[in-house]
């Protein structure tokens, strides 16, 4: 028998200091461990201890030179959690708050999210303490070159498949593959989130934010409700973001809110089609800041808040990590929120999560509700395995069907029977049964 409180005490021994990989490792046992406890089966050969501990973490310097030829060094990591059930597979973040805490969280999360996808896709992450905001393109470049003059040995088509997290976007993935294909003379789909020239999937870009809104959609439906009419409070101003307030827009939701880290825009009247393709302008083009928009529509703006002290029927957040705490997942309860899905990774707290499940708002983790981005990466592989490329319909419709299954496989493991779908729990348990099987039949 395991009791989580000394499980848990192992993990805070075995990583100090990490305290977001704790937090996601302690959200999963929360409902992994009644599992194992009453499945004594999948409690053998140490897989609970094996899950919790990456198979290898690359750990390497960067060395760049600026545009003033000044040199500076970050430091890079690459987690490779585990690859029980396909080549490792997860994106790679650029941000100053880049740690292995941070990597070795997000590629526990990826494991379980992968999973689910019903792809053949390990879990990894990476990244680095690097800032691309306010770096030139040159500087980014020589930042990319540098970081692949290490990664290159260690991934591959088979090995090891990178993509985007914050801050690793379409320029940096082009600038990471270039010198990826330059280094080892090969074309192959070693890095995913590609360019639609060159070898990239339609969809890909708009995937998280179209999934994330097609299982908020199957959420509301399975509880005989709808979009319809309906408001929605919408953090963050990038890939994620921005999509998820399209697909949004498309579905008949009124999407109030957008947030960059320095502030938030409310717009009572609704962020039209029109309005989110100046948005998309400003931030992708221009790289510019959310509190433009003030200057072309009239709205509020509150200078470095979030949006969650807003009543809304429903919130995305699609930031980052622990950007919505127990206050914000109270205030959010005593304005009616009525369903939250994640569009970010773990973007509540463990408290806020406990807050909102127990005022019956349904909850999506992200390790559901955000696999539709990994899980067009997982069609980009296939895609480039086959040398072909398919139709955005076709993608999309593919996208569909997958959030739909994810949706059904957290139906199946979290219905407690009480009219109100656990999605956590559906999802950490599915997620563990299925890189379980795998590890079980390879034996220890
Ligand atoms: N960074 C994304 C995520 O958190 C995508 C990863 C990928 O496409 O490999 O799922």
């Amino acid at each position: 028998m395991y009791t989580k409180d000394d499980f848990m005490n192992r993990i805070r021994e075995m990583n100090p200091a990490e305290t977001e990989y704790h937090q996601a490792v302690e959200e999963v046992m929360n409902h992994v461990i009644p599992f194992v406890n009453d499945n004594p089966d999948y409690g053998k050969a140490a897989i609970l201890e094996r899950i919790c501990e990456p198979d290898r973490i690359i750990s390497f310097r960067v060395t760049w030179m600026d545009d003033d030829k000044n040199v500076h060094v970050n430091r890079a990591w690459r987690v490779q959690f585990n690859n029980a059930i396909g080549p490792y597979k997860g994106g790679l973040r650029f941000h100053p708050t880049v740690n292995q805490g941070i990597l070795k969280f997000l590629g526990f999360e990826q494991c379980f999210k992968n999973a689910l996808t019903t792809l053949p896709m390990g879990g990894a992450k990476g990244g680095s303490n690097f800032d691309p905001k306010g770096k030139s393109n040159e500087e980014v470049f020589r930042f990319c070159q540098s970081f692949m003059a290490e990664l290159h040995r260690h991934i591959g088509d088979e090995r090891d498949i990178p993509a985007g997290d914050i801050g690793v976007g379409d320029r940096e993935i082009s600038y990471l593959f270039g010198n990826y294909k330059k280094i080892n003379n090969i074309f192959e789909g070693t890095l995913t989130g590609k360019g639609v020239s060159f070898g990239g999937s339609p969809i890909r870009t708009e995937a998280t934010g179209y999934g994330l809104v097609y299982f908020a959609q199957d959420m509301l439906n399975h509880h005989d409700n709808s979009m319809e009419g309906k408001t929605v409070l919408i953090s963050g101003s990038g890939n994620v973001a921005l999509y998820a307030a399209e697909k949004a827009i498309q579905s008949g939701l009124k999407v109030l809110t957008m947030s960059d880290s320095s502030g938030t825009i409310y717009d009572k009247d609704g962020i039209t089609e029109e309005k989110l393709a100046y948005i998309k302008e400003l931030k992708k083009v221009k790289r510019g800041r959310i509190h433009e928009y003030t200057d072309e529509y009239s709205c509020e703006y509150f200078d470095g808040g979030k949006p969650w002290h807003i009543p809304a029927d429903l919130a995305f957040p699609c930031a980052t990590e622990n950007e919505l705490n127990a206050d914000d997942a109270q205030n959010l309860i005593d304005n009616g929120l009525m369903l939250l899905a994640e569009g970010a990774n773990m973007p509540c707290t463990n408290e806020a999560v406990h807050l909102l499940k127990n005022a019956d708002v349904l909850y999506g983790p992200g390790k559901a509700s955000n696999a539709g981005g990994v899980s067009v990466s997982g069609l980009e592989i296939s895609q480039n395995r086959q040398r072909m490329k398919w139709t955005a319909e076709k993608v999309d419709e593919k996208l569909y069907s997958i959030m739909k299954d994810i949706h059904e496989k957290c139906v199946e493991y979290g219905d407690n029977g009480n009219g109100i779908i656990d999605y956590s729990k559906g999802a950490n348990i599915a997620g563990f049964v299925k890189l379980a099987d795998a590890m079980l039949a390879y034996g220890p």
